[in-house]
């Protein structure tokens, strides 16, 4: 089955892009939670957290480099923001393809739910 975040990536299903380059993509999710919510994504597929090993070390310092350049882009970065990885059923994980969530401009809450 075709991985919706692939297609993103391909151009083949519309999405509001906020960055790209050959490794990493982000965009705004569709469903937004705060005022702030963008996904960074590796351009290959890896399907979950679960699956990140230390070869990935290069790609998960892009993934955090470019979460930080688009928290400062959205003016988050001084007052803070949340960064999260679902890993599976219980962690909440709906889409199979290794994203982090930026979300910002709000206050968080804690536990999270
Ligand atoms: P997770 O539940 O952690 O796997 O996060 C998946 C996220 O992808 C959810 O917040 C969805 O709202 C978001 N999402 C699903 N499909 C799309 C899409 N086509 N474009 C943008 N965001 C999407």
């Amino acid at each position: 089955m075709a991985c919706i975040f692939c297609e993103i990536i391909a151009g083949r299903v519309p999405g509001k892009i906020v960055y790209t380059s050959p490794d990493v993509t982000a965009f705004r999710d569709i469903n937004p939670q705060a005022p702030t919510h963008v996904l960074i994504i590796p351009n290959r597929h890896i399907a979950s957290a679960l699956e990140i090993g230390a070869s990935d070390a290069v790609l998960l310092g892009r993934l955090f480099e470019v979460a930080n350049e688009l928290a400062r882009k959205e003016g988050i970065a001084e007052e803070g923001y949340r960064i999260v990885i679902n890993v599976g059923p219980n962690g909440g994980q709906t889409v199979g393809h290794l994203h982090l969530h930026l979300l910002g401009g709000r206050r968080m809450t804690w536990p999270p739910g």
